[in-house]
């Protein structure tokens, strides 16, 4: 029975709310018993209004690090709601936002100096690309006014990250509104754009020759280059193979642009190092966090850039070199203030050390998963796993959309006590660093039923 709270809250959700990339006939049409309402959360658990309580296995989208509740991020945001919630960084300064710009420096890859806030992953895209897009104003190089990005990226939601992305039924639509910008394959290994006959390595990472062919082309006219750093997250958990970001950022230099790297996702531990660009030794010319850098308890998002990058925008004020961009919130206390508690328990728990053995288990664990007739790719990078099911292993065929494979067995996943969601058929799985080696077996074990049950 569900309680009468519950329901009218249910009521009132279906009645007022508009959910993100959702179709709300399909919410408004669910059952009582499928239609969740998360009200508190503690460690690696999420607990809903009826007092149920389900692993969090995609982190709640994709934020949380250190668990739910954990007392040195609670901690710190209330110590810092007894000084101020929120304070302006056009023309002041704030305690948190400064010690953290100069954490976030000492902890991300070499060269990046100067830390530029907002409030989401799509804003920091945002103003990535409008720093490597002005800096060639401002340094006298004229018709640098597009993008290269990869296929299948995500990049935001907002006009200027979705032209930088291409997930066809997010952004077509938009098409007529949003400039267009190159777009070089990306090393989707397991549905090769470029040399599906060979595989890698056999291919030599031949996707890198095609994005070299379309730089060396138009280089003149191309501001910037953006990647997801060794995962494609939205895409569907695309790892890329050994090699492939460096290889980018080489190319990159050799042609002279900027290298954006977008570890919204994948930064702040989720790939098993602190930040993937580190896998391959990249320092990319911009980087943008959000997602994790709060630990998953604020909105505030990080573009950083290098001194170079900086020094283009200087100038007496009426030469209107500024970067003029800023959101109302930048730099907000609280989230400020929940960063630096979130890094500082990095150290303090050498959260990265201990989360390789995890990594391992995680590895094993799924082993046995590539066994089922209609699990057709495994990826994993860390604690970032995408499980790719296909109606027929030989052909790779896909299940026809319309059977919504890839959410009915996230639904079943629930009823077993594990919140998952999908990237269209890929199971994605992608826990908080703190979860154990015990709730990683519970997890996979869910997902491997919950597989069977609807694949075989
Ligand atoms: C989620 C995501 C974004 C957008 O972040 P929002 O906070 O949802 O605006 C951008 N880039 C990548 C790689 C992401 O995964």
């Amino acid at each position: 029975m569900i309680t009468k709270k519950t329901k009218r809250l249910q009521a009132a959700d279906k009645a007022h709310l508009w959910h993100p990339f959702t179709q709300m006939k399909e919410w408004t049409a669910q059952s009582p018993e499928s239609q969740l309402i998360i009200e508190r959360g503690k460690g690696n658990y999420l607990y809903d209004t009826e007092g149920r309580r389900y692993l969090d296995g995609v982190s709640s989208l994709w934020t949380t690090v250190h668990g739910h509740g954990n007392k040195t991020i609670d901690r710190a945001i209330k110590d810092q709601i007894d000084r101020i919630s929120h304070t302006t960084l056009l023309g002041l300064g704030s305690v948190p936002s400064i010690e953290l710009a100069e954490k976030l420096v000492e902890i991300t890859p070499r060269g990046l100096k100067k830390v530029f806030y907002s409030d989401s992953g799509s804003t920091a895209v945002e103003i990535a690309l409008k720093i490597a897009y002005q800096y060639w104003i401002e340094t006298g190089v004229k018709g640098r006014t597009r993008f290269i990005s990869f296929t299948g990226a995500y990049h935001g939601d907002t006009l200027g990250s979705m032209s930088v992305g291409e997930i066809g039924s997010f952004v077509k639509k938009y098409n007529p509104l949003i400039k267009k910008h190159f777009r070089a394959p990306y090393p989707y290994c397991y549905r090769c754009p470029v040399a599906s006959d060979v595989g890698h390595p056999g291919c030599k990472l031949a996707c890198l020759n095609e994005f070299e062919r379309i730089v060396e082309k138009n280089h003149k006219d191309i501001a910037a280059c953006i990647i997801e750093p060794m995962v494609q997250g939205a895409a569907g958990m695309i790892v890329s193979p050994p090699g492939f970001l460096k290889g980018v950022r080489r190319i990159a230099k050799k042609y002279n642009i900027l290298l954006i790297a977008d570890e919204v996702a994948v930064g702040f531990g989720r790939t098993g190092k602190l930040f993937a660009c580190e896998d391959e030794s990249v320092s990319p010319d911009i980087l943008c966090l959000a997602k994790g850098i709060t630990g998953g308890y604020l909105p505030l998002a990080a573009t950083l850039t290098t001194d170079k990058i900086y020094k283009a925008f200087l100038g007496n004020y009426e030469e209107l070199k500024a970067f003029f961009h800023g959101h109302t919130y930048t730099g907000n206390p609280l989230g400020a203030a929940a960063a630096i508690a979130n890094i500082d328990l990095f150290k303090k728990n050498k959260v990265i050390d201990k989360l390789q053995q995890k990594v391992k288990t995680l590895k094993a664990l799924l082993k046995p998963l590539s066994k089922l007739d209609h699990v057709g790719d495994i990826r994993q990078k860390g604690l970032m796993v995408g499980i790719e099911l296909v109606a027929c292993k030989e052909s790779k065929a896909p299940y026809p959309a319309s059977l919504r494979l890839g959410h009915n067995i996230c639904m079943d996943a629930r009823k077993k006590g594990l919140i998952i969601r999908p990237l269209g058929d890929v199971i994605v799985l992608m826990p908080p660093l703190s979860i154990t080696e015990r709730e990683l077996k519970k997890m996979v074990s869910v997902v491997e039923d919950s597989i069977r049950d609807r694949t075989e």
